[in-house]
């Protein structure tokens, strides 16, 4: 008898109906014979809703407060689901993070999980009651209401599997399972039956939202078999897999892609040392998170320094290198808010040279200019014109084969 840890996004919860339609999967799972333990979103758009509701009454909301607020859309579903299921003749109950209690620091917004107590879920489990759990939301030290970071209801599911030692966590969505790219961007994007946890790790933090990071990071970390399906289609799903890479992986496993960022050129810096620390260090110091980082060798002893952050820093950045590029007598701080950043993805790349070459032979034909490039060893990251985002998807899916390719 398996325990599993089931998590529903936010459209598998979006209206009275689809709850219906989500107990009838968990009722259907315990006939099986497993032990069940579900973590919930809040309704689609909920969140959205709430974060807007606060800046209306106050542009720059209290974060405290703000969690306090956020944290009660996954409040409304819990008890709808478990009200869902005994209607069905399923025992089940209902906890908020803080009843549960899953413990996290004091990062309001983007707080992190540091322990969960598992007795009264374990006890559930035992007496045959389905605990269903508020996804997104814990507790910290001094009892204030903390949240995870947007998607983080995919964190909450995977570290309640860790902690309750489940056989799987089964990640539920609106796909039915993680594709070589965002099928609503390619429809000609095909599943994959397995990615390693480096693949989904990169393809996560580059931009495919499917997983929240954390959940990824946290998978791995605790080896939690991890498992994308849909909640309203039958069918295997992708597993995220611990395997090494072999010989036969595909160059590519993925594209991932993301709109979040803005791109920062302070120009006409001296060429000299300590340049690029006195450029990013106070931006480090003002808690922004930089991204790519460029500096062209100098001509004439000035050189021009660019680099990419969060559009939600943008303003302060700016504002910052103005300041810096003052200070070291720089020609001044260019900006661009219309770029895209697009990433191939696969653990493949390693023993392979030319695929740069050719993602760049690719985006050339299609005349879109590269702004921006970054590599590691599993990944190549293009900075591009926002508008030729979707072109540039969907020449790459086909140029690397991704819709035919046979799954891996
Ligand atoms: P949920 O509400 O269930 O958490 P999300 O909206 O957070 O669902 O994540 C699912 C969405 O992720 C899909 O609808 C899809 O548009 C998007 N997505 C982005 N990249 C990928 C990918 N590579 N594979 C599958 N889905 C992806
Ligand atoms: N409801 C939260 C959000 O919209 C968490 C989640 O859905 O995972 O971000
Ligand atoms: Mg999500």
């Amino acid at each position: 008898m398996a325990l599993l840890v089931q998590k529903y996004g936010g459209t598998s919860m979006g209206s009275v109906e689809r709850i219906d339609h989500v107990a009838s999967k968990v009722a259907a799972a315990r006939e099986r014979g497993h032990r069940i333990v579900v973590v919930v979103s809040a309704m689609s758009g909920e969140t959205d809703r709430l974060i807007k509701l606060a800046k209306s009454i106050n542009p720059r909301p209290n974060p405290r407060e703000l969690d306090q607020m956020i944290a009660t859309g996954e409040q409304v579903t819990i008890a709808l689901l478990a009200l869902a299921l005994e209607k069905r003749g399923v025992a089940a109950r209902s906890y908020t993070g803080a009843q549960v209690a899953i413990r996290t620091d004091q990062a309001y917004n983007k707080a992190r999980i540091r322990h969960i107590d598992t007795e009264r879920l374990l006890a559930d489990c035992e007496a045959g009651t389905v605990p269903v759990v508020a996804g997104f939301q814990g507790v910290d030290e001094a009892g204030n209401i903390t949240t995870l970071g947007r998607g983080g209801s995919d964190t909450t599911g995977v570290a309640l599997a860790a902690a309750l030692k489940a056989d799987e966590c089964q990640i539920y969505t609106d796909v039915d399972g993680v594709y070589t790219t965002d099928p609503r961007v390619e429809p000609k994007a095909r599943r994959l039956d397995r990615v390693t946890f480096e693949e989904m790790l990169e393809l996560a933090s580059l931009g495919s939202k499917v997983l929240q990071i954390r959940s990824v990071e946290f998978a791995g970390k605790y080896k939690v078999p991890l498992r994308v399906l849909s909640t309203f289609q039958e069918g295997p799903g992708t597993l995220i897999t611990l395997e090494e890479s072999k010989m036969e992986d595909p160059l590519i496993s993925g594209i991932a892609f993301n709109r979040d960022e803005s791109q920062l050129t302070v120009s006409g810096v001296p060429d000299r040392p300590g340049i690029a620390a006195a450029i990013l260090g106070p931006i480090g110091d003002a808690n922004i998170e930089v991204d790519m980082i460029v500096q062209n060798v100098g001509a004439d002893g000035t050189t021009d320094f660019t680099f990419t952050v969060h559009r939600n820093d943008h303003d302060r950045a700016v504002e910052i290198s103005r300041k810096v590029a003052t200070d070291l007598h720089a020609k001044g701080v260019r900006t661009a808010q219309d770029i895209a950043k697009v990433s191939l993805v696969g653990v493949g790349m390693r023993s392979h040279a030319g695929i740069a070459a050719k993602m760049f032979k690719v985006l050339a034909a299609e005349g879109i200019n590269i702004r921006m490039i970054s590599t590691s060893e599993i990944k190549i990251s293009v900075v591009i014109e926002d508008k030729y985002l979707e072109l540039a998807v969907r020449a790459l899916h086909q140029a690397f084969d991704l819709a035919e390719a046979p799954g891996h």
